[in-house]
């Protein structure tokens, strides 16, 4: 018997959050699309984040633009799909004298440099921001830009709505074992010709074109992660919450001079966070739960089993600068994404058509929709 064949101006390989943007800006342009994952149910690092659609972690230029972009696709989604999409902004709190002059050169600088945050003294940021504990606090940096999602929610929610608003073709639970263009094969035995595919993995290197993604410099990173059951009296965070590990953590702070001295007071005094990549952030969905992480461990350290040393330094960090009614920890789950030393996507063409779309490593939920729009234009 002859394996069945089909037709498509699209395919798309891998339906976590990059596979969706690549589909939905293909779809939104009227063509034809097939979305393939090899699990039935999301089960990638799209699923396992905080939902924090973050632009002022990015470069101030062209990759905050593409995070704003981003941003507003999101808005575009929770009007046209109904997901739950919260305009919450977010705040850096600063506990110590060089996280708060860090604080204070990014707002001094950002309106030159295009972006939109500004300054708060302690009693400002205590008396917009309820939830913050008030003792130790020096100062804090407001940004009104970042949107909460529920990523679990949204990411399963997103297929069907491609489904019911452009007719895209959906095969979840089906692993495609090779892009020979025009031809898209997968694990059951389909085959599909396309015009274009995008291959949109995520942490798989090993499955498709392994000699393109061996080779690219892509690393994996795991995180840990934990969230609270809902909080009571429905109690709201309001904005993100990061503090000033976090400043080290996202190159956007990098224009700042002062981040010199908070790093080696970071390195000196807290090598245990350092050992494994911690910065603390914090932040609520519409279920009222609270995602709190993260570590980072690479490649070679990547184990499948969890640490709980890193959990309780996460939560160290955290409980000083957090009013949280209530700290019981629900569920401790990990995530593994890819991510280059210095891009911030890969992406790859290995055959006329085929594209490979990978690592956006700690920033695909904030910058895929913006990647995904800026390609489909400069390709049309
Ligand atoms: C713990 C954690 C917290 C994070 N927090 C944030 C955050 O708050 N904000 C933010 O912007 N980013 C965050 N990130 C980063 C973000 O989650 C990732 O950048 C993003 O989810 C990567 O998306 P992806 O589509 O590349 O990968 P994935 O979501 O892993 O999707 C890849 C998909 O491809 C499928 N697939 C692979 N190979 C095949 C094949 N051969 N055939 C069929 N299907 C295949 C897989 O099954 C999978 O579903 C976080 C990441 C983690 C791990």
């Amino acid at each position: 018997m002859t394996a069945p064949s089909y037709r498509t101006e699209v395919a798309v390989v891998g339906a976590g959050i990059v596979g969706l943007a690549f589909a939905w800006e293909a779809a939104r342009r009227g063509h034809s699309v097939v979305l393939f994952d090899r699990t039935a149910r999301p089960e990638g690092a799209s699923v396992r984040n905080f939902g924090m659609i973050w632009p002022i972690g990015q470069p101030p230029g062209e990759d905050y633009q593409r995070a704003l972009r981003s941003r507003q696709r999101w808005l575009e989604l929770r009007d046209q799909a109904g997901l739950w999409v919260a305009e919450c902004g977010s705040l850096h709190v600063a506990h110590h004298d060089d996280e708060n002059e860090v604080l204070r050169e990014f707002a001094t600088a950002a309106g030159k440099l295009g972006v939109v945050c500004e300054y708060l003294t302690a009693t400002e940021a205590a008396k917009r921001v309820p939830a913050v504990a008030t003792p130790g606090l020096q100062g804090a940096l407001y940004s009104p830009t970042e949107l909460a999602v529920n990523s679990p929610a949204a990411v399963t929610r997103l297929p069907q709505f491609l489904v019911e608003r452009y007719g895209v073709q959906l095969r979840l639970g089906v692993a495609v074992t090779d892009v020979s263009m025009p031809e898209v094969r997968t694990a059951t035995g389909e085959r599909w010709r396309a015009d274009r595919v995008f291959v949109c993995s995520g942490s798989d290197f090993a499955s498709l074109f392994p000699e393109v993604l061996s080779t690219a410099g892509i690393r994996r990173c795991k995180l840990q992660m934990m969230r609270t059951r809902p909080q009571p009296n429905n109690w709201r965070l309001g904005p993100h919450l990061a503090g000033g590990l976090t400043l080290a953590h996202y190159k956007s702070f990098r224009v700042c001079r002062s981040l010199g001295v908070l790093k080696a007071r970071i390195a000196a005094t807290m090598p245990d966070y350092v050992r494994y990549g911690i910065h603390v952030m914090a932040a609520q969905n519409d279920w009222g739960e609270v995602i709190i992480g993260d570590s980072h461990e690479y490649d070679d350290d990547i184990s499948p089993f969890d640490k709980p040393d890193i959990d309780e330094l996460i939560l160290a960090y955290l409980r000083p600068r957090l009013n949280l009614p209530d700290w019981h920890i629900a569920a401790r789950w990990h995530g593994i994404y890819a991510k280059h030393p210095t891009k911030s996507f890969v992406t790859a063409e290995p055959q006329p058509g085929c594209v490979i779309a990978v690592a956006p490593g700690s920033t695909g939920m904030t910058m895929s929709f913006g990647l995904a729009a800026d390609w489909w234009e400069s390709h049309t």
